[in-house]
């Protein structure tokens, strides 16, 4: 059932073997297609953008009311690529290598030489577009270093690279669309994903102003959807973030890529309070030059500047002594954790670490780490009030990204003839762990590069039978869609959505966050069930739904959340081993490090659904490695 599709032949020759062997569409012919790409965020806008300037008829969807909102505008800390302007060591080989064993041997390898092939062609693109990439004094680009690595190979436009990335790919896309060859559908909210004799040939969406259900019909659909690290409830995901789009291809048939893994980020402002509804994240580069510590007393309640020097625990730079403050995201959170339940966390709830810029602003100079990471320290004073030019910054770890979704083959196809996944929405080459600045190379990969080869290719060795909307699978999908919408509006019960995903994420974060246990897996499995049924009994929504309605927005995407989250603790309870942010507390080394089992799980899952609440099938495709021999991480 999984074919991955990887082209024989030397890794290094893969990518190009496979752009050779794939099918081209005439430019006279390209017209006569249409392509549906739902996500207007990096990966989605790169490729509607591309495979309109090759001629195809694209209709992007978003249910934002601009591409410029797409959750990537967030995107702070920068973008990878192996240019080696640093002269430092880097290469393709050794990106490739770093981000195999980041991913702690739990991606596929021909995707990730692939990726790191492609990052090159990514700053080109992107410098083309005019993307303000930070520039050294005499004009050439900049790059820092990131976690999990040694080289400094991170493109960054100072805390805002998302949104400058998001801005080129924007503009190439409204050239496009004045050029005709797409079209924006914004706050159209994909509902499901229409199948015909086969293969995906539309999407049902819901207008989120009017209410308005509607079909779209296309020769081929990429979902480009972003991930779902809100399932956590809290997370430094945007509100709106969910898993609706992939998890209705899921339910039509898709199978989804270890969906247990997802990443914890080390650095993000600590929770204040129980009411709180969104986490922000501090960039990973502010690592390149705080220094983490906590005190080395427990229950310390001195203040930070009163702490000397040998009272402090350098914790990262004691154990991790060649990584030091850059150790990978995965062993700083569980770092953190550690030392925060042993009672030497800092803040008023003991959940936080220091992040120390004194040093570095004795070393390089306050106006040197301001025009760096100045509006990183602004956006901390606005939240807690704190001035982190004059006390260090407090950072916990929180939800960030995840490294599951929907399995794709080596040509982001997923099981489903016909859809394609990118970006964030794919199972990702990032293994079991994503590796900093990583995510931004990947989106823009697959958008500008991957799929603009491998769409047309399927376009070209498929027959597409001419199918229209009303064709019996639309109205069967869009009857779907509107019998869930409609059972969500008559529930009429007393909780309100947020109260139902609140506790969601509270399960989710307790047994199936930064360390997982069987005891701990078999309780949330206790209890999603029981959460889910009297979300579809006690729900209630306010408004209808022919009309504007969040609250209706909501409750349909937390329906979802409350499927993928019993998959997550599923997939997480089988993998019994420790690997990369999938951290098992009965798999762990003498010295508590993740304790792989390569013998037993060294795969991707891949899960095939079979209906509410009954098991779903679980698919295994094979990793081998070939040019990274397989090894236990050490960041000593
Ligand atoms: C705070 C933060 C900082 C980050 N910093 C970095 C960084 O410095 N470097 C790095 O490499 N990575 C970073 N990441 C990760 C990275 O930003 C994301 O993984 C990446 O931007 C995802 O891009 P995407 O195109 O896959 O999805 P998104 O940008 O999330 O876009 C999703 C798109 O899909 C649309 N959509 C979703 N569902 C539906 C639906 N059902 N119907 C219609 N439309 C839908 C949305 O409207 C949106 O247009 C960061 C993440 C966060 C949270």
């Amino acid at each position: 059932m999984l074919e991955a599709r990887i082209p024989t032949g030397p890794i290094e020759q893969q990518w190009d073997t496979c752009r050779f062997e794939m099918k081209l569409v005439n430019p006279a012919n390209r017209r006569k297609h249409s392509v549906i790409i739902v996500g207007a965020g990096l990966a989605g806008a790169a490729a509607a953008a591309t495979l309109g300037q090759q001629g195809y008829h694209v209709h992007c969807f978003s249910y934002h009311d601009t591409p410029r909102r797409a959750h990537s505008i967030a995107a702070q800390g920068g973008i990878n690529a192996a240019k080696n302007y640093r002269n430092d060591g880097d290469s393709i080989l050794r990106l490739f290598k770093d981000t195999v064993k980041g991913g702690d041997f739990r991606a596929r390898e021909a995707n990730v030489y692939r990726l790191a092939q492609v990052s090159l062609n990514i700053i080109d693109q992107c410098v083309a577009q005019g993307v303000p990439f930070a520039r050294e004094y005499g004009g050439l680009l900049d790059n820092r270093s990131f976690g999990g690595v040694q080289v400094e190979r991170t493109f960054y436009a100072r805390g805002q690279t998302g949104q400058q990335l998001l801005l080129g790919a924007y503009q190439a896309l409204q050239e496009q669309l004045g050029a005709g060859r797409v079209t924006m559908h914004t706050r159209s909210e994909l509902l499901d994903v229409v199948i015909v004799n086969g293969r995906a040939r539309g999407i049902v969406t819901r207008n989120l102003a009017t209410g308005r259900i509607e079909r779209h019909v296309a020769d081929v659909v990429v979902l480009a959807t972003g991930g779902y690290s809100n399932v956590f409830y809290l997370s430094t995901n945007a509100k709106a973030s969910n898993c609706t789009a992939i998890w209705r291809a899921h339910r039509r048939g898709a199978l989804f890529g270890n969906p247990c893994f997802t990443q914890i980020h080390p650095t993000c402002i600590p929770l204040s309070s129980e009411h709180q509804s969104k986490l922000t994240l501090m960039s990973e580069s502010l690592r390149n030059d705080g220094r983490v510590w906590v005190p080395k007393k427990k229950g310390e309640t001195r203040a930070a500047k009163d702490i000397p020097e040998n009272e402090r625990d350098y914790y990262l730079e004691s154990r991790y002594p060649s990584f030091g403050n850059l150790v990978p995201r995965d062993v700083a959170s569980r770092n953190a954790k550690e030392v925060c339940d042993e009672g030497r966390g800092v803040g008023p709830r003991g959940q936080g670490v220091y992040l120390d810029f004194a040093d570095a602003i004795q070393r390089l100079g306050l106006e040197v780490v301001r025009e760096k990471y100045g509006n990183l320290f602004d956006i901390y004073q606005r939240i807690t009030g704190e001035d982190a030019y004059t006390v260090p910054m407090r950072i916990y770890p929180a939800p960030h990204y995840t490294m599951g979704g929907l399995w794709v083959d080596y040509r982001l196809m997923t099981t489903i003839p016909g859809l394609f996944a990118g970006g964030e929405a794919n199972f990702s080459d990032h293994g079991a762990n994503r590796l900093g600045a990583s995510a931004l190379m990947q989106g823009l990969a697959d958008g500008y590069f991957i799929l603009p080869c491998t769409v047309p290719d399927y376009i070209a060795s498929t027959k597409l039978d001419p199918v229209d909307v009303s064709h019996p699978a639309f109205a069967a999908a869009e009857a779907e869609v509107r019998r869930r919408i409609q059972s969500l509006i008559s529930i009429k019960g007393k909780r309100t959505p947020d109260s139902f995903h609140k506790e969601l994420g509270k399960i989710m974060w307790d047994e199936c966050g930064m360390a997982r246990s069987e005891a701990g897996l078999k309780k949330a499995l206790a209890r999603i069930p029981g959460l889910r049924d009297e979300f579809w009994h006690n729900l209630n929504i306010v408004g209808g739904d022919e009309e504007l309605n969040q609250v209706l927005e909501k409750a349909n995407r937390i329906s979802d959340f409350l499927e993928i989250a019993e998959l997550m603790c599923l997939d997480a309870l089988q993998r019994t081993e420790s690997c990369g942010g999938h951290f098992r507390l009965e798999s762990q080394t003498a010295d508590g490090e993740a304790k792989r089992d390569d013998a037993n799980f060294s795969y991707t899952a891949a899960w095939e659904w079979k209906g509410t609440g009954q098991t779903p099938t679980l698919h295994k495709e094979p990793l081998t490695f070939e040019r990274v021999p397989l090894s236990q991480r050490s960041y000593k």
